[in-house]
């Protein structure tokens, strides 16, 4: 009976050998472990924790998955018990964070179940793809000449917003605003100088709004602006402090320009679609009633 033991004892430590030989060839890093713990460990991996071996490591944690600060299985996000590897399906898409001095890393992780009890684990570092790909979206999601959010983001936020307050009844407010005369400002100064309005313009309005306050721009010489929590009547008194701000700003080159407002406010039963109509009836009325004025 010893002696069995013996000899089984001795080929797991072969096999265990074998392997540590074997994830020294991955330059990624690579993990053996048992269903709960560390087994071995390639220099890449020791290197990246910062340890000179692996009993150094099972020193601090014996759990591979106290390592990450993160785990997202499938867009689904959680950090895992000690028996994480177990729970793995094959070919499930894993995304870890690990935490490196003050940044995190991002790796995608592969599991593979060796044979019964040992598992190899795999970390892809895919920290850069993920930065840029956060780069992209903050590109996308901003209009090129003046910097605050496009059509694109805004709807997006729009569309959120409204759930909220289908959900929670609370309220928000839409202003639309639109330059006055602006072809006029083209047509007299050049485009170059309609540009520069344009971002002076938007400059002096997101100087005045709060943080909480969404500012995009909604295309040509349209802005527009969602106040969460907001009554009609203080969105009434913000898009007049803008109206004034912006009437009495003195340009560089053009000196004077005015812009018109349209407000609007949600009640039930509307859609992303009728607030923004609502908002464009009163804008049109606020053009129509003489320019450089708020409608409601
Ligand atoms: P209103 O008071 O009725 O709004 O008159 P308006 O001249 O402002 O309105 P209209 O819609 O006739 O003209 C808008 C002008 O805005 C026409 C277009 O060339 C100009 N425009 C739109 N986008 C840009 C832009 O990115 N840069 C510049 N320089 N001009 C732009
Ligand atoms: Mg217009
Ligand atoms: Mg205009």
């Amino acid at each position: 009976m010893f002696l069995i033991i013996l000899i089984i004892t001795y080929y797991k430590s072969r096999f265990d050998s074998h392997l540590k030989s074997f994830i020294e060839f991955n330059n990624n890093i690579t993990v053996i472990t048992t269903e709960t713990e560390i087994v071995a460990m390639n220099k890449e991996g020791l290197s990246f924790f910062g340890f000179e071996t692996v009993k150094d490591l099972r020193k601090k944690t014996k759990y591979l998955g106290k390592l990450f600060s993160e785990v997202v299985v499938e867009d689904t996000r959680y950090v895992e018990g000690i028996n994480w590897v177990t729970k793995i399906k094959k070919k499930q898409k894993l995304i870890v964070q690990i935490p490196k001095g003050p940044l995190t890393q991002t790796f995608y992780m592969q599991v593979s179940k060796i044979k019964s009890d040992r598992y190899m684990v795999t970390f892809h570092n895919i920290s850069q793809v993920v930065a840029e790909k956060e780069t992209i979206s903050q590109i996308a999601e901003k209009d090129a000449l003046t910097q605050i959010y496009n059509r694109t983001k805004f709807n997006k936020i729009l569309s959120s917003t409204l759930r909220n307050a289908q959900i929670y009844n609370t309220p928000f407010t839409i202003i639309l605003l639109d330059i006055d005369h602006f072809k006029k400002v083209n047509d007299t100064y050049g485009h170059d100088t309609g540009d520069k309005v344009l971002i002076q313009v938007a400059s002096i309005i997101k100087s005045l709004l709060r943080n909480q306050d969404t500012f995009a721009r909604w295309g040509g010489e349209e802005f527009i602006i969602l106040s969460e929590s907001t009554t009609e009547a203080d969105a009434y008194t913000l898009a007049t402090r803008l109206r004034k701000a912006i009437e009495s700003f003195s340009f560089e080159v053009i000196k004077t320009l005015t812009c018109s407002f349209g407000i609007s406010h949600y009640e039930n039963g509307d859609t992303s679609l009728s607030i923004i109509k609502k908002a464009d009836n009163a804008l049109y009325r606020a053009k129509k009633s003489g320019r450089n004025r708020v409608s409601r």
